[in-house]
Formats: C-alpha cells, sequence, structure tokens
C-alpha cells in the first residue's frame, strides 16, 4: 500500500545515527557512534528528591497545561546559563522547547519557504539538516577551517545568492568536527549578517563544556541588531531524558517561535520544567558540570593518545578543546561506510562522515564520540578500530 505522501517527505530520511544505535545496542559493541551523555553522571539520586518534592508542593499545578513560552522560575534559571556564555538575558526573551532539535525544527518552519537557502557549516550536525529537510529548502554548506566557517567563502556565497534565510552554526565544539570558531569569525559573520540582513540560528549545546583554554563568548554576544538566535539546551549539561532546551531571542523573533510552539505541543512538559527548574535551585549545577568536564577530558585524552598510538599516520584527527566529538579523516581513497562495516564485524562502531555534509561527498570522514564509553573501552574500541583501517587500507 502506498498512501498520498507529501511530498516534503521524500527528502528525508531515517538519521543514519539512529538507525546505528540500534545495531549497537548489542552488549559486545564499542560504541562511538552516538552523542550520548556519560549516564554514570546523571543525577538520579537527587532528581528522584526533586520530583518527589515537585509532586508533593506543587502536584496538581505540574500536572496541568502551564504558558506556551515556559515555567517561570525555569526561565529564571535560564538566564544564568545565558551569563556564563556572556549573554545578560531576560525572562521574557526566553522561550523553553523540547530540547534543542525543537528549535532548529522551529527554524526552517519559522524562515524557510520552499527553495529558500540555508547556509550551514561544512560539515554540519546531521540532526538539524533532518529537520530543516521538511521544510525543503537548499543547502550551501560553507567551507570551514580550525577556525570556523571560512569568512571570504561565506562572503562569496551571500554576495551571490538572494534567496539565503539564515544562517546555520555551531560554534563551540561543533558537532561533528569538535572544532571551535575564533573570536575574530565570530565577530565577522555578525558583520556579514548585518551586512546582508540574514537571521543566524547559533546551536550550542556543548559550549559550556570546555576542559581546557579560555571560554569563548557565544555568536549571540557579538550580535548588534538582534538577529542571532540562540539554541541552548539542559541535555549534555543535565540530561538529554527530560527534553528540555530553550530559544532566546529578541521579543519581536521569539515571538514567531512561541507560535510555532503552540501549533506544535502547545508547552513542554510543565512536570520535567518544575523538576528540572527544583534542581537547579536546591543543586550545584556548576559542580555537575565541573565533575562531567573532568570526566569527559580524561576520555578524550584516552581516545586522542590511543589515536596516536594506534592509527597510522596518514589518518588525521581534531583535538578538541571541549565537547563530545572528535572528526577523524580517512586518506581519500578509504570509504568510511565501508569502514564501518568492518569496524562492527569487530565490535565498534562510529558514524560515518558523510552524512554531515548536506550535499554528499567527504565520504572519507568519520565522527566519533567519546563521552558515553569509559576509559578501558575507549582504548580497546580504538584499537579495534585502527585494526579495521590497516585491514582496509590492506585491500
Ligand atoms: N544540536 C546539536 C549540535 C546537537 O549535537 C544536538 C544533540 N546531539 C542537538 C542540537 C539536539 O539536542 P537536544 O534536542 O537534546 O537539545
Amino acid at each position: 500500500m502506498s498512501l498520498r505522501y507529501a511530498k516534503r517527505m521524500d527528502n528525508i530520511k531515517a538519521s543514519e545515527i539512529r538507525e546505528l544505535l540500534k545495531l549497537t545496542q548489542k552488549p559486545e559493541v564499542i560504541s562511538f557512534a552516538g552523542g550520548l551523555p556519560a549516564p554514570e553522571l546523571f543525577p538520579v539520586e537527587e532528581l528522584k528528591k526533586v520530583s518527589l518534592k515537585v509532586s508533593d508542593e506543587q502536584g496538581t499545578a505540574a500536572l496541568q497545561y502551564g504558558p506556551t513560552e515556559g515555567y517561570e522560575p525555569l526561565r529564571e534559571q535560564i538566564t544564568k546559563r545565558m551569563e556564563k556564555i556572556g549573554v545578560k538575558a531576560k525572562p521574557e526573551n526566553i522561550l523553553v522547547t523540547s530540547g534543542s532539535q525543537q528549535g532548529l525544527d522551529f527554524s526552517a518552519k519559522i524562515f524557510i519557504n520552499p527553495g529558500d537557502i540555508i547556509l550551514c557549516e561544512s560539515p554540519s550536525y546531521m540532526g538539524a539538516i533532518n529537520a530543516f529537510k521538511a521544510y525543503e529548502p537548499k543547502f550551501i554548506g560553507v567551507p570551514t577551517d580550525e577556525d570556523g566557517m571560512i569568512m571570504e567563502e561565506l562572503e562569496d556565497i551571500l554576495k551571490n545568492n538572494d534567496r539565503v534565510r539564515f544562517i546555520y552554526v555551531i560554534p563551540d565544539f561543533q558537532n561533528p568536527s569538535g572544532r571551535t570558531w575564533s573570536i575574530e569569525r565570530r565577530k565577522r559573520l555578525i558583520e556579514l549578517a548585518n551586512e546582508y540582513n540574514i537571521a543566524i540560528v547559533e546551536d550550542n549545546p556543548y559550549g559550556e563544556l570546555r576542559f581546557e583554554g579560555e571560554y569563548y563568548p557565544s555568536v549571540k554576544h557579538y550580535d548588534t541588531e538582534g538577529r542571532v538566535i540562540f539554541l541552548g539546551t539542559f541535555s549534555k549539561i543535565f540530561c538529554p531524558g527530560l527534553r528540555l532546551g530553550w530559544v532566546y531571542a529578541e521579543k519581536e523573533v521569539l515571538n514567531k517561535y512561541v507560535l510555532a510552539k503552540q501549533g506544535s505541543d502547545l508547552q513542554s512538559s510543565t512536570i520535567s520544567q518544575m523538576q528540572i527548574a527544583k534542581f537547579l535551585e536546591e543543586y550545584d549545577i556548576e559542580k555537575h558540570i565541573e565533575k562531567l568536564k573532568e570526566v569527559y577530558k580524561n576520555r578524550r585524552d584516552i581516545m586522542i593518545n590511543t589515536m596516536k598510538e594506534e592509527f597510522p599516520e596518514e589518518v588525521k584527527f581534531t583535538n578538541p578543546q571541549g565537547g563530545l566529538f572528535t572528526w577523524v579523516v580517512l586518506p581519500e581513497y578509504m570509504n568510511a561506510r565501508d569502514l564501518a562495516v568492518k569496524a562492527l564485524e569487530k565490535n565498534v562502531a562510529f558514524v560515518p562522515g558523510g552524512s554531515f555534509f548536506p550535499n554528499g561527498g567527504n565520504e572519507n570522514t568519520l565522527r566519533l564520540n567519546y563521552s558515553n564509553m569509559d576509559e578501558e573501552k575507549i582504548k580497546i574500541g580504538i584499537k579495534r578500530l585502527a585494526d579495521a583501517i590497516k585491514d582496509m587500507m590492506k585491500e
């Protein structure tokens, strides 16, 4: 049977990561595939206590509908997160969303008519590309280097394309590359967006997870005309299961997101918002983030050092100063999708990099996550992966 589906579904494929995650559920597989935080660091006991408190103290309100914009004390708490990345935020500029993923979906819903252009980094976050695709945009991937998007390339594209609606960026510890934009690039991005009157969607789930080096202010910090829409989330600094994130934008822009939210799900879960707000009130999230950083830094070190020891010299990789991912570039003749099959035979998984490029290509790249496996498993998994790479090189 084939029902009469909308044309927009033609372009949408199952997320390769989510498909791969199904295969990696087997206990013998060491998985560097997902972007999953370390489950052993989730504050389960604390959440149990705050959940009970919320039910005791706010029982009926917690089970009731609430405002679309979000639970007021949580919006207040989110202003503190924004302060950490250099933005003096007011609660009225915040909309609580169901993860930042919902903010991505809304961004395309609000800005994109079929055929309009979205500019993104090349590579960029696959989940965003897939969310945007439902609105039938064209993508132009802007080339990147160690310091982020290359501004001369961006300017050239802006000059030659009048249907660009927004520029989508992940400036801190990017998914998938692990790279961070320099301050100069952040400033220049704003200048160009101002000159060409383009919105910027800044997606920042990892900014607070810097384990070394200096914190950079967010792109929003440099925004002079209110054209940056900032997407934040509790997924990586707290836990993804509650599905809570936020949009921070100028009032006029935020109102569009509020309308999108009303049509989509009216509001995010009242009880989840109350639980997280209570947690933030009663516990020290800064201390929790410090702990995450310590553990993730060690895991990154083990992964990078083992790759240095085990990978053939021709294989290159990034050494991120924070976040959850490193990006590997194989020699050009190698295909990471073929390697993924071979690696899975050796019980190690990763995500091939090709799907992070909206217009394809770059099949010799792959993404590795280091937050979800313990140090011993990282060592063993990288050795297995190195074996798979060497096997393929011999063929
Ligand atoms: N943006 C980026 C860059 C991500 O890596 C992720 C999660 N992997 C998300 C958005 C979505 O996160 P969430 O919806 O859990 O906030």
